[in-house]
């Protein structure tokens, strides 16, 4: 059977599944987005996600053409119609269709698209062994131009720093903002260990505030570890005795080498392992 796509309200089969040409979202990447997990049929942190996208898109003059019950609502029966359990849902608000031109004025019916999947994880063997990233010189947008908070439909700063990483043979790669400091990975947030203290960068070093970021600062504070959101430098990583990646898709993912450099023993962490058990007991529970 063919996945069923949402869009505005109706169900399409994914060969089926269209939008305009004109909607802005794609001539511009105009609209916002989220990417969520399903875990045993429940969605993780779906508020939460959906708090985002009401922020994303209040920050884009984007108003958002239903309520969030509803769209809660859409979300769980998209996921249900599939016969998705353990999945992963991509929610997106184009700007609609409009003109050629840039105005925003003259476009209308924001899409609202619910894609239900399959998830595509990282092999396992990456989470046991840990990740090995490079540094992009692509720096992250700077916030007064866009901020990274914004979960927008152009990706291509990240898309960019993502190539990057490839081309170095790495999944992921690690991305600095304006002033030289650690900001994320291209689709995930990232923790240092040091000393025992976990060590992340604070929302204003200009990045997305991620859900698993917060579910994982949580769960080392509860704990009774000491989480210091802070500004951190490559430097800090080198030297760091563990690190790891947050994201949705990913979870919790150790890595092991950054710019060629062996982080802690070049294994995957104690802490990071165990906030890895931790977030599993917690998605899973
Ligand atoms: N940073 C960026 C740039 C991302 O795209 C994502 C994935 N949405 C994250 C961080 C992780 O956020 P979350 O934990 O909410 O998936």
């Amino acid at each position: 059977m063919s996945l069923k796509i949402y869009i505005a309200g109706q169900y399409y089969d994914k060969e089926h599944a269209k939008v305009s040409v004109y909607d802005h979202g794609l001539l511009y990447g105009d609209g916002v987005f989220e990417g969520m997990r399903s875990y045993s049929g429940k969605v993780f942190r779906l508020d939460e996600h959906l708090d985002r996208l009401w922020d994303s898109a209040k920050a884009i003059w984007l108003e958002i053409p239903t309520t969030k019950a509803e769209l809660a609502q859409a979300v769980n029966d998209t996921l249900k119609l599939n016969g998705i359990v353990d999945g992963y849902i991509r929610l997106l608000v184009t700007r609609g269709a409009g003109t050629l031109g840039l105005d925003p004025n003259r476009t209308s019916d924001p899409q609202i698209i619910i894609i239900t999947d399959h998830i595509a994880l990282y092999p396992p063997e990456f989470y046991e062994q840990g990740l090995e990233i490079v540094t992009a010189s692509t720096i992250r947008n700077h916030p007064a131009a866009l901020s990274p908070r914004i979960k927008s439909l152009n990706y291509l700063n990240n898309i960019l720093a993502k190539i990057e990483g490839l081309k170095a043979g790495c999944v992921e790669a690690l991305m600095l903002n304006q002033k030289g400091e650690i900001a994320e990975c291209t689709g995930d947030n990232i923790f240092l260990v040091k000393r025992g203290e976990v060590l992340t960068p604070p929302i204003d070093a200009g990045i997305l505030e991620g859900i698993t970021r917060n579910a994982v600062i949580e769960l080392a504070r509860g704990t009774g570890r000491t989480v210091h959101e802070i500004p951190l430098t490559r430097h800090d990583v080198y030297v760091s005795d563990e690190c790891f990646l947050t994201g949705s898709a990913a979870e919790v993912i150790p890595v092991v080498k950054v710019d060629n450099r062996v982080i802690g023993t070049g294994q995957p962490g104690a802490i990071t392992r165990d906030l890895i058990q931790r977030f599993h007991a917690l998605t899973r529970e």
